[in-house]
């Protein structure tokens, strides 16, 4: 079935929707993104993922080609578009379409697209059973702070992780885990919830806030440092958190089950109070 997809002001059937060959996104992946969830026809954490795009912008020396209000009007026209009820929003800004240079065009108009993808977000699989994951050393440049298109070692590491019969790869530098391929681990020791801090090595993870937030109010102990793969592996539990995944339980680490080799009790808690508080603030 056809997509009504959004390109530079126009909203287009997904056979009539391009961009430039020129377009920096393409040549450089000089471009930033962001995924939001929809449930139930509205959006989890619009203003989060707003306002990420506006930092990841910003350290690039892009200018934000719309306004925030802009930018939620075109979210909910796509949302009403495509009838969709659940899935994902993907957008994608680029410094736009210019002649192949490394230095920064001047005056380039930025490329900006938005997509649905109707995937189940709530019944999924991976929830109910947990995750495998294998850990690789993570090779990527040192500003995963920005949420940049250049995805080609995750997704490696995704790869990786299939061959070998798992979910998912967990990155280690220097002997601590910094994050999945596509989102922010966690484990759980003794009670205690334990995530990476925040700085460059890590994307500041829109569903990690949350999470932590929630965990607090839930009168949970957290502590943000990093934690080593044999912690991990010694954890009774461990999870990942992403705007698509919300709380997925891991099950096992490097071919080892984790705990009892099923999703943890604090790991199932958190992902329905995730949900409930999404449900009753999505806009
Ligand atoms: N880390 C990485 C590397 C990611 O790609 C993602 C998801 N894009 C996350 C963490 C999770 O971020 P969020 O909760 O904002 O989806």
């Amino acid at each position: 079935m056809s997509r009504i997809v959004y390109v530079n002001g126009s909203f287009l059937p997904e056979e009539e929707a391009k961009v430039s060959v020129f377009d920096r996104g393409f040549l450089f992946a000089d471009g930033v993104y962001e995924v939001t969830t929809v449930l139930g026809g509205k959006l989890i954490d619009f203003d989060g993922h707003a306002a990420r795009l506006e930092r990841s912008l910003g350290e690039l020396e892009m200018e934000s080609p719309v306004s925030r209000a802009e930018l939620l009007d075109i979210h909910r026209e796509l949302v009403a578009r495509n009838d969709l009820a659940e899935g994902l929003i993907y957008l994608q800004v680029t410094r736009g379409a210019a002649d192949r240079d490394f230095a920064f065009p001047e005056g380039a108009m930025p490329t900006v697209v938005l997509f649905t993808q109707a995937v189940p977000v709530i019944d999924r699989p991976s929830a109910l059973n947990g995750i495998k994951v294998i850990s690789i050393p993570d090779l990527r440049w040192g500003r995963r702070d920005i949420k940049t298109v250049q995805l080609l070692y995750p997704s490696m590491g995704k790869m990786a992780a299939k061959k070998a019969g798992a979910d998912d790869a967990w990155m280690v530098e220097d002997g601590f885990v910094t994050e999945g391929t596509s989102n922010n681990a966690w484990i759980v020791k003794d009670g205690k919830l334990i995530t990476r801090h925040l700085g460059t090595e890590i994307l500041h993870g829109i569903t990690r806030a949350a999470v932590l937030r929630l965990a607090e109010e839930a009168q949970m102990t957290v502590e943000e440092r990093p934690f080593t793969l044999a912690e991990a592996r010694a954890a009774d539990e461990a999870f990942v958190t992403s705007a698509s995944a919300f709380v997925t339980p891991v099950v096992e680490i490097d071919g080892q089950p984790l705990g009892e080799g099923r999703p943890g009790p604090l790991a199932r808690r958190l992902r329905e109070i995730y949900i409930d508080d999404s449900r009753a603030k999505a806009i």
